[in-house]
């Protein structure tokens, strides 16, 4: 039997290797939830007061968004260091600074919300365990659908090689440019594109590590079209008796297609076509 390659401690239990064959891992009763119905965001940003002048304490306030994640059992180095580096309240309006450490979704209008970090850090968590990200030790060529605020992207950016994101709504793709070009000038790496991610992008194809945060009925054919041999894909999808939004985990090996289901979320839908 060949060794473990895998860090001694690094990752979690519950994130083993993903086995040849379809698996269900029990996740919590109620679903993790990403993005929050919108009258409840709606309702948290109306109680809020606005950042200015409040002197928040931000790189503290991020330290202990980041402990709690490693206390609620993240346990991956890399992305405890990729959340530590990017600050999350860059990327929402300034009225949510308040409310940018919690683990909760926040607006970005247009319908759409910033993911909670911690559903954020579990879904790059099982990045890390795909084949090719624990050779290399990083998470290779990455595709991202839905780059909404573009706060999981700069993540993203902090742990692969090359980021593709995509988003399907000209306003936040702008927003997703304005932010990243003030956080990350010097990151060549990341590519924003405006377009339908359902087709994926095949012109840098093939990916290492796929992502979305967006969920449709099933994986997009062009995804796993698109996905390395060695390559791991994180998706949310609805679950196989079609009642909940799962967490889907696909593994691309010379053989084909390993899928594991795990956890049930909350993501906002995966839609055709640009807007
Ligand atoms: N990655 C973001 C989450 C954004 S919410 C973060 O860091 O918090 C999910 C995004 O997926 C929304 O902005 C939505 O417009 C986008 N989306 C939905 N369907 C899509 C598609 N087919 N192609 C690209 N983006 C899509």
């Amino acid at each position: 039997m060949s060794a473990d390659p895998r860090p001694k401690g690094r990752f979690p239990a519950a994130l083993k290797p993903t086995p040849a064959r379809t698996t269900t891992v029990k996740g919590p009763p109620e679903p993790l939830r990403p993005q929050r119905l919108l009258a409840e965001a709606a309702r948290d940003a109306r109680r809020l007061t606005p950042a200015s002048g409040l002197g928040l304490d931000t790189p503290a306030m991020q330290r202990r968004m980041v402990e709690r994640l490693r206390q609620d059992g993240v346990h991956c180095e890399p992305v405890l260091q990729a959340m530590l580096a990017v600050p999350r309240h860059h990327f929402v309006d300034s009225a949510l600074a308040a409310q940018a450490y919690e683990d909760t979704s926040l607006p970005i209008g247009l319908g759409q919300t910033i993911s909670k970090p911690s559903v954020v850090a579990r879904m790059m968590e099982w990045l890390f365990l795909g084949p090719n990200a624990r050779r290399h030790g990083h998470l290779g060529k990455v595709l991202e659908i839905g780059t909404g605020c573009g706060y999981q992207a700069a993540l993203l950016a902090q742990v692969a090689r090359q980021v593709t994101s995509i988003e399907r709504l000209q306003p936040l793709h702008d927003l997703a440019r304005r932010q990243l070009a003030r956080q990350s000038p010097s990151a060549p790496h990341i590519q924003l594109l405006y377009g339908d991610g359902m087709l994926g992008h095949p012109p840098r194809a093939p990916y290492d590590s796929i992502v979305s945060a967006a969920g449709g009925d099933d994986v997009p054919a062009a995804w796993l079209a698109q996905l390395a041999v060695g390559g791991r894909l994180v998706a949310p999808a609805r679950s196989p008796d079609g009642r909940a939004q799962v967490l889907v985990v696909i593994d691309r090996t010379e053989q084909g297609f390993h899928r594991t289901v795990g956890e049930m979320v909350q993501f906002v839908p995966l839609k055709s076509g640009v807007c």
